[in-house]
C-alpha cells in the first residue's frame, strides 16, 4: 500500500503520509552524495523515516569497480543499457521502501537528462510520492577539483590507483557527462539548486512543512572546513539541584582556566601545523563560544572572555534538560519514589519524561535550532554544556540512533574535537590537564599534534553519516578505506576515554 494519509511513524509521530522522493541532479564531483547524507541525517533526526538509495553503490555491485572511462561515455550504446538497467535497480528499491512505509527517499545518481527526469517524476507521482529535485551546480574548477582530491581518489573505484592517475581518470569521467547533462528548466517542478557549495540557492515550486525543512536545511550547508569541540560546566558549589543555579565551585573556575589555556593552545598547535597553500585556501578560523545562561555552563565560558578576539555567546536553549519532579534528588531517592516512572524511563530512555521534566525528545527538539546553527557556522565552535545537551549534539553529528543518545558517556574533563569531512565525522579526544600541577601547555597540547608532519597524533575516530544501515549501500559495498565504517560508536567511546 502506497502512502496517502496521516499515519505513525516507528517512534511515534504524526506524519502526512504525502511522501517525498528526492532526485539528485548533476555532473560527478559536485557534492550530490555528500548533500544526500548530510540531509538523511537530519531528516532522521526529525524523526522522518529517509533513506539514500546510491545508484554508485547499485553500480559498484553490479559490475564491480573494474571499469574503463568508456563505461560512462554516451556514445556507448551497450554500456548505456547497463547504466539504465543499473539506474533502474536502483530506483525499482527505492519505489519498493515507499510502499513498505518509507517517508523520504534520496536517489543519489546524476539523473543528467531531462528525458530521465520525467520518467522519475512519472514513476514517483504514480506512487503518490512527491518529487522533488536537487541540483548542485559548480562551474568554479578549484572546488571541483579539491572535491576530486579530497574524495574522489579515495573512492572504492580507485583502490590501489596512483592518485595523479586517478584524478585524470575522474576529470575525463565527467568529461563524459558533460554532453549530455542539462540543467533543470521545467518551473512546473518541485526544485532546488545549490550553486557553488552554497554561494546561491536557487528555490522553485517548494510546498508544504516538509519540503520547506529541506530547502532551509540546504540553505545552511557549505564545504568550508570547521571544528566543534565540546566540554562540559566546570562543577558548581549545588551540583545536586537545577532549581539553585549555583555559580560555579573553585574547582570549576580551576577547570574553566584549564579548558580555555589548553583550547587555545591546541589551536595555536593546529594553525603552525596547517599547510600554507591549498586549492581552496581558507583564512584562520575564529572561535567562537557558545553556552547556556545557566550560570555554571556561563562561568566556565566566561573565562575565554579575557580574549578579545573569542566571541562568547550565551544561549538559553542550550541549558541542560529539565529534570521536573527528579530535581535535587539522588538515583536512589528516584527509584523509591517512583519506581514505575523508572520502570518506563528504563524502556524508552530517549522518549520518557518524569512528571514536569523534560525527555531527551524534547530536548533534541529544543536544540533543533542550534543544529542548524551549527551546519551553517563556519568558524571554529566550542559548546560548554552540560552533559545531556552534548549527547544530544553528539548524536546528530554522528548520526546516532536516538536509542543510544541517553547513555552517551561524555566524560568530564575532556574537550571533545568533532571535524566534519564530506561522507563523515572525525573525533579526536583530549584529557584537558589539571594546571594545579603546573603544566606546560605548548607541551601537553603538542603531545596530540605531531608538528613534524602534520599528522595528528592521537587517535581520530570516523563515523559515516548517517550510519550506513540507513544508506542502500549493500555491505559488500561497504565505501572506500579512508571512509571505513566505525564500530559502534557507544563503544568507541569506552575505547577513547580508556585511551588516556
Ligand atoms: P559522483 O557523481 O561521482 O558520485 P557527487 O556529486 O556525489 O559525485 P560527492 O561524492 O558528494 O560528489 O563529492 C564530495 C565532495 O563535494 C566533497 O569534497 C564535498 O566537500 C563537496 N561538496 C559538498 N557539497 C557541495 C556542493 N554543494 N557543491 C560542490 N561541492 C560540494
Amino acid at each position: 500500500m502506497f502512502p496517502g494519509q496521516l499515519y505513525k511513524t516507528e517512534s511515534g509521530r504524526l506524519f502526512h503520509a504525502g511522501a517525498i522522493g528526492i532526485i539528485l541532479v548533476g555532473l560527478p564531483a559536485r557534492g550530490k552524495t555528500a548533500i544526500s547524507r548530510s540531509l538523511s541525517r537530519y531528516l532522521r533526526w526529525l524523526g522522518v523515516q529517509t533513506k539514500v538509495f546510491s545508484v554508485g553503490n547499485y553500480r559498484r555491485q553490479i559490475v564491480g569497480v573494474e571499469i574503463t572511462n568508456d563505461f560512462f561515455s554516451p556514445a556507448n550504446k551497450a554500456t548505456a543499457d547497463m547504466r539504465t538497467k543499473i539506474a533502474n535497480a536502483c530506483l525499482d528499491d527505492m519505489v519498493q521502501w515507499f510502499a513498505e512505509g518509507g517517508q523520504v527517499g534520496i536517489l543519489d545518481g546524476s539523473n543528467a537528462t531531462e528525458e530521465r527526469r520525467q520518467e522519475l517524476v512519472e514513476r514517483f507521482k504514480a506512487c503518490n510520492v512527491h518529487p522533488m529535485f536537487i541540483e548542485t551546480i559548480c562551474d568554479n574548477p578549484d572546488i571541483v577539483d579539491a572535491n576530486i582530491r579530497s574524495v574522489k581518489v579515495s573512492s572504492p573505484d580507485y583502490v590501489g590507483w596512483d592518485r595523479a592517475d586517478a584524478v585524470e581518470d575522474f576529470k575525463r569521467r565527467i568529461e563524459n557527462h558533460v554532453p549530455f547533462y542539462t540543467t533543470i528548466n521545467d518551473l512546473s517542478l518541485s526544485f532546488v539548486k545549490v550553486i557553488n557549495a552554497g554561494e546561491r540557492i536557487v528555490v522553485n515550486n517548494a510546498q508544504g512543512f516538509l519540503q520547506s525543512k529541506i530547502v532551509y536545511f540546504l540553505t545552511n550547508l557549505h564545504i568550508s572546513r570547521r571544528k566543534i569541540f565540546f566540554a562540559r560546566n566546570g562543577v558548581s558549589l549545588n551540583e545536586q539541584s537545577y532549581r539553585a543555579d549555583a555559580p560555579l565551585a573553585p574547582a570549576g573556575h580551576r577547570y574553566a582556566e584549564n579548558l580555555k589555556n589548553f583550547l587555545l593552545q591546541l589551536r595555536e598547535n593546529y594553525a603552525l601545523s596547517s599547510p600554507t597553500t591549498t586549492a581552496t585556501q581558507e583564512s584562520p578560523r575564529q572561535l567562537t563560544v557558545w553556552t547556556s545562561s545557566r550560570k555554571r555552563s556561563f562561568q566556565t565560558a566566561a573565562h575565554f572572555l579575557d580574549h578579545e578576539e573569542i566571541i562568547v555567546r550565551q544561549r538559553s536553549i542550550l541549558a541542560e534538560r529539565h529534570p521536573g519532579v527528579c530535581d535535587q534528588m539522588s538515583p536512589q531517592e528516584i527509584q523509591e519514589k517512583y519506581p514505575d516512572e523508572c520502570q518506563r524511563a528504563t524502556n524508552d530512555p530517549y522518549r520518557h519524561r518524569f512528571p514536569r521534566a523534560e525527555s531527551y525528545y524534547d530536548l533534541a527538539n529544543r536544540l533543533e535550532k542550534v543544529i542548524l546553527e551549527l551546519e551553517r557556522e563556519k568558524n571554529d565552535v566550542l559548546i560548554v554544556a552540560h552533559e545531556s545537551v552534548i549527547r544530544c549534539l553528539y548524536g546528530y553529528l554522528h548520526g546516532l540512533p536516538e536509542a543510544e543518545i541517553p547513555s552517551l558517556e561524555i566524560p568530564q574533563e575532556v574537550l571533545l574535537e568533532l571535524t566534519p569531512t564530506a561522507y563523515a565525522i572525525e573525533e579526536r579526544r583530549h584529557k584537558i590537564p589539571d594546571a594545579v600541577a603546573s603544566v606546560n601547555w605548548q607541551q601537553q597540547a603538542a603531545n596530540f599534534i605531531s608538528l613534524a608532519g602534520n599528522v595528528p597524533a592521537s587517535p581520530v575516530y570516523t563515523s559515516q553519516y548517517p550510519d550506513s544501515s540507513s544508506s542502500s549501500s549493500p555491505t559488500s559495498l561497504t565505501p572506500a578505506s579512508s571512509f571505513a565504517t566505525s564500530p559502534r560508536l557507544s563503544g568507541q567511546l569506552k575505547e577513547l576515554t580508556d585511551a588516556f
